[in-house]
């Protein structure tokens, strides 16, 4: 049934109506669970499992300018599918069948594939001129909140919407993992923007995880990975030789 169901979109569905599906998913992983998030967040804080990372809150005017940008974003997002199918339908993308294995392997990979192609578009995103005219959209959000996430120029927008088409013609994936994998992503964002972290920020590992992205927003540091400082801390290395050779 669910097999059919996924055949049938993917193989039969017009691109107005795949644009429009796309279009409402982002729109529910954003307006939908963003509240959510928040108020779990609001929650876990108050059991002391979660503390607040700056004191001070965003404001609502903040809040609503943020979901105008999100809202731009989520109409470009929903372009995202098109070339997508366009290559499954001519046979350039290779699905592999939707089982347990291929699933959990297909988002992981994705999510690490993001994690590199973020890192590269972020890093142009802070030349100059990309900063002046593009990226200051999302570096409007000084206190990050969950409303941040999707709020960028929809330029960026565009450059970020393509995690997935650099990938699927070179590795072959699971359209169900293909398809979670824009949720997995989403709540990787919310953990990073939501201004709550676990612990006291101190240390190493995962428990820093929220924090590297706030200060990004709030400090201006430059951290241009966004789960992990891996590849920060490759490119301080090889600036660092490069200066040296000098
Ligand atoms: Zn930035
Ligand atoms: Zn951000």
């Amino acid at each position: 049934m669910a097999k059919e169901l996924i055949h049938t979109i993917i193989y039969e569905y017009s691109y107005i109506w795949l644009y429009g599906l796309t279009f409402l998913y982002f729109f529910f992983l954003y307006f939908g669970i963003a509240p959510i998030f928040e108020k779990a967040c609001l929650w876990l804080e108050s059991k002391k499992v979660v503390h607040r990372i700056l004191k001070k809150e965003a404001t609502k005017r903040q809040k609503n300018v943020e979901k105008l940008h999100a809202l731009k974003s989520i109409f470009v997002f929903g372009f995202s599918v098109l070339p997508v199918v366009y290559c499954i339908r001519t046979n350039t993308i290779v699905l592999l069948p939707d089982t347990f294995l291929n699933i959990i392997l297909g988002v992981a990979l994705l999510t690490i594939w993001n994690e590199i192609h973020f890192f590269v578009i972020h890093r142009i995103m802070h030349i100059p001129f990309f900063m002046k005219h593009v990226h200051k959209v999302h570096h409007k959000s000084i206190i990050p909140t969950v409303y941040s996430v999707y709020s960028f120029h929809w330029f960026e927008a565009l450059l970020l919407s393509t995690v997935p088409i650099t990938l699927l013609p070179f590795i072959p994936f699971s359209p169900v993992a293909v398809f979670l994998y824009p949720l997995a992503s989403i709540l990787l964002n919310y953990s990073g923007h939501c201004n709550y972290r676990f612990g006291t920020g101190k240390g190493t590992g995962w428990k820093l995880f929220g924090t590297r992205h706030n200060a990004h927003h709030s400090e201006f540091r430059k951290n241009y990975g966004f789960a992990s400082n891996i590849l920060d801390q490759l490119n301080h290395k090889i600036s660092r030789l490069r200066q040296s050779k000098k």
